[in-house]
């Protein structure tokens, strides 16, 4: 049998790939903020109907210098449940992160739990969108207006989402997106920050090239973060297809979903009131189920199909920060980072495939 591995970049034809990047060969402009670079922020800030972009080389160092630029300093209540690069983005930018549990339901920051963190070192909450599953960012802006703190979201995984048709890149002070392969939308490896005040821009741009901020003048401590030309012509090739992708991708899901509703000890995500879904992710959680979350895991690579513990470990638990936090300070977390898997999904998954991989989930 096929193997089928747990995602599939999406690409546009060679030959449209090939037509984009034609006029490289004349310029011999090739990064450094070019004439792609500007035209997928141009449409990009349309996509996302957002007043304010910057691109990035990918999400990770994305998220690394809106941190920077926002000047924080102290502790950023974040989230263990996510991927490596939302920790490591505080805590490279020397400030401590105090893990929140998530909730159960959606996977995303416990909201009833936030004010119980905030002391005065707290100068930020960074809540993650996990799986496209939308924070409550109702909730969160209330709490940051009241204790005047910043909020940056890991949009990593909510490309195309809204909220009560509100693009989900305009909600906190800055939502960072990945653009990264095996992402919803890709530029190879890439990135976004959107963000509402303007004034950031001359500061991400200046921290992305460096810190470079005249001929003869360097004001920070930057690094380099700039999206080239090539990973821009991707991304102006792929946005083209996104409506397409997004459907392609809701019909592999709705048919997972058929197959794995009301299924003893199978949890899924349900749906979120107001949210305009863009299914990144099919997660399940294994509760009270025949076999473990470890066992389905092994059952279906052993049948060549490659599912993912998504998120696991936790960032909380990791070899790097041991003895700095604890798992069981967020038993939610820690409890859903046992039990779920992210089961194969992307946009060119057949429909026999989704029921090859359920038919093996439901006769382990
Ligand atoms: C992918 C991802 C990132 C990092 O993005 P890259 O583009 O791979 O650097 C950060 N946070 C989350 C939740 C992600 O899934």
């Amino acid at each position: 049998m096929k193997p089928i591995q747990v995602t599939r970049s999406s690409m546009p034809d060679l030959e449209e790939y090939i037509d984009e990047i034609k006029e490289l060969w004349e310029t011999h402009w090739l990064t450094n903020m070019g004439k792609k670079h500007k035209e997928l922020e141009g449409l990009l800030l349309k996509y996302f109907e957002t007043p304010n972009i910057t691109l990035f080389t990918n999400g990770h160092l994305a998220l690394e210098c809106i941190i920077a630029s926002l000047k924080l300093e102290g502790e950023v209540i974040t989230t263990p449940f996510t991927f490596a690069s939302t920790t490591h983005a505080i805590v490279r930018n020397g400030l401590n992160p105090v893990f929140c549990d998530i909730n159960p339901i959606d996977y995303t920051i416990d909201v009833d739990l936030i004010e119980s963190l905030i002391t005065e070192k707290t100068t930020a909450i960074l809540p993650v969108h996990v799986y496209g599953n939308i924070c409550n960012v109702e909730k969160i802006n209330h709490l940051a207006e009241k204790y005047k703190l910043k909020v940056i979201y890991d949009a990593a995984h909510a490309f195309g989402v809204s909220f009560n048709d509100v693009n989900i890149a305009n909600f906190g002070d800055a939502s960072m997106f990945s653009f990264h392969a095996t992402k919803v939308f890709n530029t190879i490896e890439g990135g976004a920050v959107t963000y509402k005040d303007q004034s950031l821009s001359k500061i991400l741009y200046d921290i992305k090239n460096f810190g470079i901020t005249g001929q003869e003048s360097v004001e920070y401590i930057g690094g380099n973060a700039k999206m080239n030309e090539f990973q821009a012509a991707m991304g102006i090739c792929n946005l083209r297809h996104i409506e397409r992708e997004l459907d392609k991708r809701r019909i592999v899901f709705e048919k997972y979903e058929k197959r794995l509703t009301n299924i003893n000890g199978i949890k899924l995500c349900r749906s979120q009131l107001g949210v305009k879904r863009n299914y990144a992710y099919f997660p399940v959680v294994f509760e009270g189920f025949k076999k473990s979350r470890d066992d389905v895991f092994e059952y279906l690579k052993n049948e060549n199909i490659i599912a993912r513990k998504y998120f696991y470990p936790l960032t909380n638990s990791y070899d790097c920060y041991k003895g700095r936090f604890k798992t069981e300070d967020t038993p939610v977390a820690n409890y859903i980072a046992n039990n779920v898997l992210t089961l194969p999904l992307y946009a060119d998954l057949s429909l026999e495939e989704v029921d090859r991989v359920c038919d093996i989930i439901l006769e382990v």
